[in-house]
């Protein structure tokens, strides 16, 4: 199943319980998201599901809302340690917004939940699980290790979520996953989602999903049209300056930059803090009291730029932001499409502008193939570097020199969000995947006066 353009369907129209369309009504939720209408029917069935959807879609409710319906039709006491529902999640980050998520719905159903993540002290997470909970929200690493203190038993579950699987695949934790498979029951509604469905995503739902329903919203191409995309190149030293010189446009109001690397992280924060802007960074070095301070500093308007990893800026919920600023562009082409995404969410339009320099611009063709869309080169900046004969395909947008310096600011709109637990997701490892190959470019557009250097980079996996 695909998108379509079929009416608006309604809450009302779906088969949940009032409370939990209350709690709906109080949260602000009018009309089900494309993912909540196609999987909510089929999961109040008990029916698997295969769902590709990125974070920005409304996925945590699709699943969240027929799992609280079914559990608060059919209660049953609450066992030490053993909950009836399960949801795994890559990043502290998500796994504090999820459990948010359940208490905003749940709100008025007799369902409980809690969220377990590493590096903080498992005293309070251990005390819960032995209380009895329903819902178990969980990165891997902490679950494994109570599983093997016999803090959790997992043998009681009768609804297990396995979220942004492929980004699990991708920070390593495939061999966690299976290890909680293999404790999973037998007779239980599973489902997974994940953003993109590569060929280890399908065989591993492949290995747990019965019979699965399949559901797939907003593929990266269309996902990427709502946005008004934007390159400059430029040298990389000169990145810096670019993004000062960016900065100085106050129509840009709520930025996510990315970096390929914490320390980069942190060099960008501190140049901005010299030029006396409000910024923050959030990466995995960070400890939890950090990124807190600052996903609140940013949620409130007090940071206006916030500095992110790929990793740690998955899951970040916050509705307002204006731009997103790829200081540098990922060498995952998907990983593009997840960055951009931070600034359409709930529908509104954003600005992704994105710093290319000449070890890059393999990675832009990448990412140009994926979207479908040649992103428009801003060539009016004070730092234009030269872009070699052949090195790419992309469309100047000279006629529109001054596109995603703010010019279209994406739809305003609350800020807000939820507020964000804490968390830690314990394990560190992530690491890039390996490079692409490059494909050879047409070269639309000569240089501007200074020097060139050669097209595509080795093309080498970058981790965080
Ligand atoms: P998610 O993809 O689950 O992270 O959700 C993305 C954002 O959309 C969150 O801020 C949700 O609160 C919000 N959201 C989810 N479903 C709806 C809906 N039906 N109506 C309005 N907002 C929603």
């Amino acid at each position: 199943m695909t998108q379509d353009d079929q009416p608006q369907p309604s809450f009302a129209s779906l088969e949940l319980c009032g409370p939990l369309k209350r709690a709906l009504k109080e949260a602000g939720y009018e009309h089900p998201t494309p993912i909540q209408a196609k999987a909510i029917p089929y999961l109040l069935e008990n029916r698997d599901l295969f769902g590709i959807a990125q974070t920005g879609t409304g996925k945590t409710a699709a699943f969240a809302l027929p799992l609280l319906n079914r559990m608060s039709n059919n209660p049953k006491p609450v066992q030490p340690k053993r909950p009836r529902a399960l949801v795994l999640t890559p990043t502290r980050e998500l796994a504090a917004q999820i459990q948010a998520s359940f208490d905003t719905y749940g709100k008025y159903v007799k369902v409980s939940s809690i969220v377990i993540f590493g590096g903080v002290s498992q005293v309070p997470q251990v005390r819960a699980l032995r209380q009895g909970v329903d819902v178990v929200v969980a990165t891997p690493g902490r679950l494994l290790d109570l599983m093997d203190q016999r803090e959790i038993d997992l043998r009681r579950v009768e609804f297990f979520v396995l979220d942004e699987a492929d980004r699990m695949l991708d920070m390593g934790f495939v061999r966690d996953v299976r290890k909680v498979l293999e404790v999973l029951p037998p007779r239980r509604q599973s489902l997974l989602f994940s953003a993109t469905m590569p060929d280890s995503i399908v065989r591993l739902a492949g290995s747990f999903l019965h019979d699965p329903v399949r559901v797939e919203v907003s593929p990266p191409a269309t996902t990427a049209e709502k946005i008004t995309q934007s390159v400059y190149f430029v040298e990389k030293r000169e990145k810096r300056g670019l993004l000062s010189h960016l900065l100085k446009d106050r129509s840009i109001k709520c930025v996510l930059v990315f970096s390929r690397t914490k320390h980069g992280a942190d060099r960008i924060v501190r140049h901005l803090h010299q030029r006396m802007e409000e910024a923050a960074a959030i990466h995995g070095n960070k400890s939890q009291g950090q990124r807190e301070r600052a996903l609140e500093g940013f949620r409130s308007g007090k940071t206006r730029v916030l500095v992110a990893t790929d990793i740690a800026a998955r899951g970040i919920d916050v509705r307002g932001i204006t731009h997103v600023i790829n200081y540098d562009l990922p060498n995952i082409a998907e990983s593009y499409v997840h960055r951009i995404g931070r600034t359409a969410r709930a529908g509104r339009e954003g600005v992704a502008i994105s710093f290319c320099d000449v070890d890059e611009r393999e990675y832009l063709r990448d990412i140009e193939k994926l979207t479908r869309q040649p992103i428009d080169v801003v060539e009016d900046h004070p730092f234009v570097s030269d872009v070699p004969q052949g090195a790419r395909a992309t469309r100047a947008a000279s006629s529109r020199p001054s596109q995603g310096r703010g010019g279209r600011g994406g739809g305003g709109g609350g800020r807000g969000g939820r507020s964000g637990r804490s968390g830690q997701g314990g394990r560190g490892g992530q690491g890039g995947r390996g490079g692409r190959s490059g494909q050879g470019g047409r070269g639309r557009r000569g240089g501007r006066g200074r020097s060139g250097g050669g097209g595509g980079s080795s093309g080498g996996s970058r981790s965080e």
